[in-house]
């Protein structure tokens, strides 16, 4: 099984790719933690990352192609994979379409997740909080005003996917408003496992 998440920050994309990789023991890909891992191991993409994810706007193409295609020759992704922040742009998700042509697979949903961005902020102000409450930090971009860019970025960069995989037939649109179980049945009913 091969899956696309989509949905803007704070619409629970993380949580819901956790409880489906589980399940049908798939890899997880999230492109945010990848970049996250290059800025803590201080690598060289990470130095040039590190401030464009703070300031909320998105890294290059480019770059994310690049990790993603790498991360693609994996061994534990030969059984299927959930791509949990990737493509965010029109051209990644062409960049993507081009990597599975090459590989002679297709992608079996696109699953978007839909919110109603008033109510994000407070879903990532509690997960701010929550981090911390466990002792750990906080996320540098999961504040008010990066978060504002944030969900700019995705109005105007990465919504169009969803009409972008509508037109293939893959989007399979999902209530994301609901607690978290309901969303998660929604998505085996839409995936249909
Ligand atoms: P969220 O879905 O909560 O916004 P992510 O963890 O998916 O957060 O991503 C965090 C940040 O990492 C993004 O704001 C962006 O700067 C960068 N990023 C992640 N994935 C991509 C991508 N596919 N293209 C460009 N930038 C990305």
């Amino acid at each position: 099984m091969r899956l696309v998440l989509l949905g803007a920050p704070g619409s629970g994309k993380g949580t819901q790719a956790a409880q489906i990789v589980s399940r049908l023991k798939i890899a997880h890909l999230s492109t945010g933690e990848m970049l996250r891992a290059a800025v803590a191991s201080k690598s060289p993409i990470g130095h040039v990352v590190e401030s464009i994810m703070e300031r909320g706007e998105l890294v290059s193409d480019e770059i994310v192609v690049g990790i993603v295609a790498e991360r693609l020759h994996g061994e534990d992704v030969k059984t299927g994979y959930v791509l949990d922040g990737f493509p965010r742009t029109v051209s990644q998700a062409v960049a993507l379409d081009k990597v599975l042509a090459d590989r002679g697979e297709n992608l079996d949903a696109a699953v978007e997740l839909k919110v109603v961005a008033n109510d994000l902020i407070d879903r990532i102000m509690a997960r701010a909080s929550q981090a911390k409450a466990k002792g750990g930090k906080e996320r540098a971009d999961d504040n008010p005003e990066t978060f504002a860019l944030r969900l700019q970025a995705y109005e105007a960069q990465t919504a169009p996917l969803v009409d972008y995989y509508r037109s293939k037939s893959v989007l399979r649109s999902i209530d994301g408003m609901q607690a978290a179980d309901a969303v998660a049945a929604a998505i085996r009913n839409a995936i249909g496992a």
